[in-house]
């Protein structure tokens, strides 16, 4: 099944992502900044800023709220009834009814994306800024080569 997921940006077009191996929230650009070199080839991990880790662009790097609405919206592409049998007790003659019950062919409600964190930018790549936590600390990793930085 293919389903088209359209994630919320915040104001600076950013993303929120959510690294498995810390199990932390940050924010990265969704598609090349406007800083970035035309020429840049991209790689095809990204690193996580907070713990160095590094994970495929399009792997696991989904929030809680993602994975639910995703969840959300496969339910919704569920199509067809779900059948609701009487009890049977009282009306011997009943048919069974069909009920669509409201949970299925519903859309999630769109999620928003708040404009939180703080941007941090690498040494190394300083065109690819991220959004981490504003209890987070340096050292952080370059989100593009896994170079370490501080501020
Ligand atoms: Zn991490
Ligand atoms: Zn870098």
């Amino acid at each position: 099944m293919n389903i088209p997921i359209e994630l919320p940006l915040d104001s600076d077009g950013f993303v929120r992502r959510r690294c498995s191996s810390c199990e932390r929230d940050f924010k990265w650009h969704e598609g090349p900044t406007q800083g970035a070199p035309a020429d840049y080839t991209y790689p095809n991990v990204h690193w996580c800023p907070l713990c160095g880790a590094s994970e495929a662009i399009d792997g696991a790097w989904w929030t809680a709220e993602q994975k639910e609405y995703i969840q959300k919206l496969v339910e919704a592409q569920i199509p067809g009834l779900v059948a609701v049998e009487p009890d049977g007790t009282t009306n011997k003659n009943a048919n069974s009814r069909f009920e669509s019950p409201s949970s299925i062919g519903t859309q999630p409600a769109p999620l928003v994306e708040r404009d939180d964190m703080q941007m941090v930018a690498p040494v190394c790549h300083p065109w690819e800024p991220v959004k981490v936590p504003l209890d987070s600390s340096a050292p952080y990793f370059c989100l593009l080569c896994g170079q370490t930085y501080s501020l």
